[in-house]
């Protein structure tokens, strides 16, 4: 079978799907990029990572490139976005390794498939795994499986952003504990927070879309009824402006610190805040937000270029022994 036989081929393509080869370090760029010109913002980025079976170790695999890839509305897009596209790669490829950008043309069908080609089974924490609807996995005694259809929101669990957010997630929540998650995506984080515990979650988008992925995933994986989903943030004019044991924040470095204050007013002292998201070098300045607004600094983890921080509520009460 070769890629196109036009006899097959009856309708319009409806979907142009773009994607291109980058090292590490484009991929934040080229994910902005595209988040900017595809379908609902929606970006995969595919990078090639290797793991123990035991889920310790994970790591990007140096020897293979990232791929990020985005899918436009072919009859909506005019030909001059692809350019822009085309040129904005250009440029970035002068500073770092950027390939060739390449363009295939998808039926509805397929714009379908080639999501669920690339997601399939993986451990994103210690306990927690991601499944798409159409694997099947038998889990293990001690492991929490999220059942994702990632739909166009990110979130695949993939990225190492979330990992670090997972495993923040899996030292940090005590049982029965009330969370917030800031930029839930396709829900990964909450979802998985209520099947390692949590009494309740409520989860936060800005994205129409995530809000409606959230839901969906909440739903297929049976925990609806803990899962509080809405559209907004934190800060002025928040869906849920109460104070919480947890909050995850997986967000981009910018968005984190233009958000430290609304971030730090859900945080009690005695609370625990995430952050993750944030690219290596602009860890500092995400720092220097944080410990300005009061929070107390615990620890940083990180995974290839990528950073999780780990912070207190304010003035934590001492413990009288
Ligand atoms: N929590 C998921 C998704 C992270 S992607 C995970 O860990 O995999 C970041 C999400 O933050 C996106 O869905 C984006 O729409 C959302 N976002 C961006 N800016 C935001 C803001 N100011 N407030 C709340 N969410 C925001």
């Amino acid at each position: 079978m070769t890629e196109s036989e036009p006899d097959t081929v009856t309708q319009a393509p409806a979907w142009l799907e773009l994607s291109v080869e980058c090292d590490t370090e484009a991929v934040e760029p080229v994910s902005e990029l595209f988040a900017r010109h595809g379908y609902n913002g929606g970006v995969v980025i595919e990078e090639p990572f290797t793991q123990d079976p035991d889920g310790d170790n994970i790591a990007v695999d140096p020897s293979r490139p990232v791929v990020v890839r985005t899918f436009v509305a072919a009859t909506d897009t005019p030909p001059t976005v692809v350019d822009e596209i085309r040129e904005a790669l250009w440029h970035l490829g002068r500073l770092r390794h950027v390939g060739e950008l390449v363009l295939v043309e998808r039926r509805e069908e397929d714009w379908a498939n080639a999501w669920k080609e690339h997601y399939r089974v993986h451990r994103i924490g210690r306990r927690v795994v991601v499944r798409a609807p159409w694997h099947d996995h038998e889990p293990a005694a001690d492991e929490v499986v999220v059942e994702l259809d990632p739909g166009m929101a990110f979130g695949t669990g993939l990225h190492p952003s979330t990992k670090l957010c997972v495993l923040g997630l899996e030292d940090e929540l005590r049982p029965g504990a009330r969370v917030l998650d800031v930029g839930t995506g396709s829900g990964v984080l909450a979802i998985a927070a209520v099947l390692l515990g949590a009494a309740r979650v409520d989860a936060v988008d800005i994205e129409p879309v995530a809000v409606r992925t959230t839901r969906e995933n909440a739903a297929r994986n049976g925990v609806a009824d803990r899962v509080a989903v809405a559209e907004g943030s934190v800060g002025p004019g928040a869906p849920f402006p109460g104070t919480y044991d947890l909050v995850l924040a997986n967000i981009i470095a910018r968005v984190l610190v233009d958000l430290t204050s609304g971030l730090a007013a859900a945080v009690p002292p005695g609370g625990t805040l995430v952050l993750s998201g944030i690219i290596e070098s602009r860890e500092q300045a995400v720092r220097r937000a944080f410990e300005d607004a009061g929070l107390v600094f615990d620890r940083r983890t990180q995974m290839e270029d990528w950073v999780a921080l780990v912070y207190r509520g304010p003035s934590a009460p001492t413990m009288s022994r």
